[in-house]
């Protein structure tokens, strides 16, 4: 069984939308390199999880701000996936790590602006770059965006560029990709319950509440809410979706 199952990697997959991620694509069949910054435990917890569920999973440490560090991360997959699977190559990867910076256009900061193009849109563009080389033919790509591309809530205006940016880069990948039937879709959640932003979303009753009522399904985002629509689109099951954005968010302003 472990053998013959696809191998997803999910970066950031230790907590939060990464976590449910890792779970559901685990649920799908898949074996699943997750990846953690600080908080091994987490990683080590899902790993466990992952391991419940009849299917193999690790944990690697990375950093996506680092990206002078991807050259010898991908070595590390490589090693990796030859010695915990036995295989040469991975078959989906989720470009999910991240954090947001609370500052509005006129109070961001070049280091800040700096740090979220390093995070959000560098990472998406060369560690996905670097991992071609041992990508299989025909697997998948998931971009995590955001909600914030379609419809602006001050404070988040450079987050919400970098994650513009990684809506085009996915067009862009999908057709580069085509070729070697590779799919690439973005996922784009609304305000989700996680640690993000300081878990402002999940612990600030005034801005949960704000949010459900803008929100047609009368409620904000939970981790589970998002984790098999990725798992959906690295399957089978979603062989002929390409190049699409597909919001996540409960139908927020509509
Ligand atoms: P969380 O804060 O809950 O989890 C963040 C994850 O990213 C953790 O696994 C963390 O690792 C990892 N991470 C953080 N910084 C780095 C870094 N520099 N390098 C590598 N890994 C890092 O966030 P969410 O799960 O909520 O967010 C996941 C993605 O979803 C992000 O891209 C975010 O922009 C996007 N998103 C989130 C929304 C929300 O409302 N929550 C809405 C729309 C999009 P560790 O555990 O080791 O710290």
């Amino acid at each position: 069984m472990t053998t013959n199952s696809k191998i997803a990697l999910v970066t950031g997959g230790s907590r939060g939308l990464g976590k449910d991620m890792a779970l559901k694509l685990a649920q799908k069949g898949h074996n699943v390199i997750l990846t953690y910054h600080s908080k091994l435990d987490e990683a080590q917890k899902v790993i466990t999880e992952i391991e419940k569920l009849g299917r193999k999973a690790i944990a690697l440490q990375l950093d996506v701000a680092d990206s002078a560090s991807f050259d010898s991360f991908v070595q590390e997959i490589k090693v990796a996936v030859q010695a915990n699977f036995q295989k040469d190559k991975i078959d989906y990867l989720v470009n999910n790590a991240g954090v947001g910076v609370h500052a509005n256009f006129e109070e961001t900061t070049l280091e800040q602006f700096d740090n979220m193009v390093n995070i959000h849109l560098k990472a998406p563009f060369f560690l996905t770059q670097k991992l071609l080389p041992i990508f299989n033919n025909g697997g998948g790509i998931v971009n995590i965006a955001s909600g914030l591309t379609r419809f602006s809530f001050t404070g988040y205006d450079a987050y919400a560029v970098m994650k513009g940016g990684v809506e085009t880069l996915s067009k862009y990948q999908a057709k580069f990709l085509g070729e070697r039937g590779i799919r690439v879709n973005i996922v784009a959640p609304g305000a989700i319950e996680t640690d993000f932003g300081g878990g402002a979303v999940r612990d600030n009753k005034e801005l949960n509440d704000y949010i459900a009522s803008l929100t047609a399904l009368g409620r904000v985002g939970m981790p589970d809410d998002i984790g098999s629509v990725v798992a959906f689109l690295c399957s089978d099951e979603a062989k002929w979706v390409n190049g699409q954005r597909i919001e996540v968010s409960g139908g927020i302003f509509l």
